[in-house]
């Protein structure tokens, strides 16, 4: 077959035949440089080149809302349309003649990787978020999210890798997130504090970025693999039959089942406070006009500042999802849970 010569135009025009919003290019060698060894795209083969990053916009309405179920079930739908795109457009480049291969927000390899990979909010693999920051489609803010100009972090990213050589597009030239001291929303905000409250006064955004995933996770992820992995190591653990049965017909069974079943990519999307909060984006301003919005931080972020540092103080989310799973204690570590950067 005759490879047809493709350019970036091309690739753009049928990224929004497949809804989505934005494309850009790196390539494999630079992302490579950028990531820890596990993470790294030559991991997943070797004779690729280029990594085609795209992104989809999250809804309006989503961010508006206040049902949280809701918007974790229709952040997890998001999510699976980016990986269905991603599937096609790798079929595009096939039947162009180029080989690729789509790199699934949800295939999670539990040997290099585990569910942390998809905090916060389920956005995207890291992998795709630095990708993105690359490819020159945003840049990182406080709590490793992806903040794009046009949806800020309200948006989900994936990536597909091609032995195709393009050019590759250049980064950002600033930061978009202002950081903590000038801002700190989402970790006023973060149910789980596990965005940075506190920082040395006048330390750049590259010294304080971090994020907890774990502690992420259990916002983001309340019936996701580990509360599964617990449970059942709760259950099989106790030696009375009827002690078995009782954890069997728990309530976390029935939500366990619901997110197998139904939510599936929405297990990692159950907490989306910090994006809401975030001011970068063009549609912040259209977010702000919903009254569930404008009640988030009724008092701004409050700094308190002394002894060369300077703290957020922390607010809270106004709620969250409803029924949080139980903590039983007893359980193993999960050790597949640590961070993986
Ligand atoms: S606000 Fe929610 S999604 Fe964001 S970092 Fe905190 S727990 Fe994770
Ligand atoms: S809320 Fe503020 S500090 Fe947090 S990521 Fe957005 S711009 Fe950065």
């Amino acid at each position: 077959m005759s490879a047809t010569v493709l350019d970036k135009a091309w690739l753009r025009a049928r990224a929004r035949a497949h809804n989505l919003h934005a494309l850009g290019v790196t390539t494999v060698e630079q992302l490579d440089a950028a990531l820890p060894p596990p993470l790294r795209p030559s991991t997943l083969s070797s004779t690729m080149r280029s990594v085609v990053v795209v992104v989809r916009g999250g809804y309006r309405g989503l961010a508006w809302a206040r049902h949280v179920p809701t918007k974790h079930f229709w952040a997890g739908r998001i999510l699976k349309e980016v990986d269905d795109a991603l599937g096609d457009l790798a079929a595009d480049l096939e039947r162009a003649g180029h080989a690729a291969l789509p790199v699934l927000a949800m295939a999670l390899d539990y040997a290099a990787r585990n569910p942390t990979d998809l905090t916060p909010l389920g956005q995207g693999t890291y992998l795709a978020r630095v990708a993105a920051v690359l490819a020159g489609l945003g840049t990182l803010g406080l709590n490793e999210m992806l903040l794009t100009p046009q949806w800020g972090p309200r948006c989900f990213v994936g990536a597909v890798l091609t032995e195709l050589e393009l050019e590759p597009d250049a980064p950002l030239a600033t930061e978009l997130c202002p950081g903590l001291e000038a801002c700190g929303r989402c970790a006023a905000i973060c149910p789980e504090q596990a965005i940075p409250l506190r920082q040395p006064a006048g330390a750049s955004l590259a010294e304080v970025r971090h994020l907890d995933c774990v502690a992420c996770a259990r916002a983001t992820q309340p019936y996701g693999p580990a509360t599964m992995a617990r449970h059942l190591t709760a259950a099989l653990d106790r030696d009375s039959p009827d002690e078995r049965w009782r954890l069997a017909k728990d309530l976390t069974t029935g939500e366990l089942w619901q997110q197998v079943t139904m939510h599936k990519e929405g297990a990692f999307t159950a907490c989306q406070e910090c994006a809401q909060v975030c001011p970068v984006g063009a549609d912040y301003a259209a977010i702000q006009r919903s009254p569930h919005r404008q009640a988030d931080l009724p008092d701004g972020v409050q700094h308190r500042r002394g002894d060369g540092w300077v703290e957020v103080q922390w607010v809270g989310p106004q709620w969250r999802w409803p029924s949080p799973a139980p903590e039983r204690e007893g359980l193993p570590p999960l050790t597949w849970m640590q961070p993986q950067r």
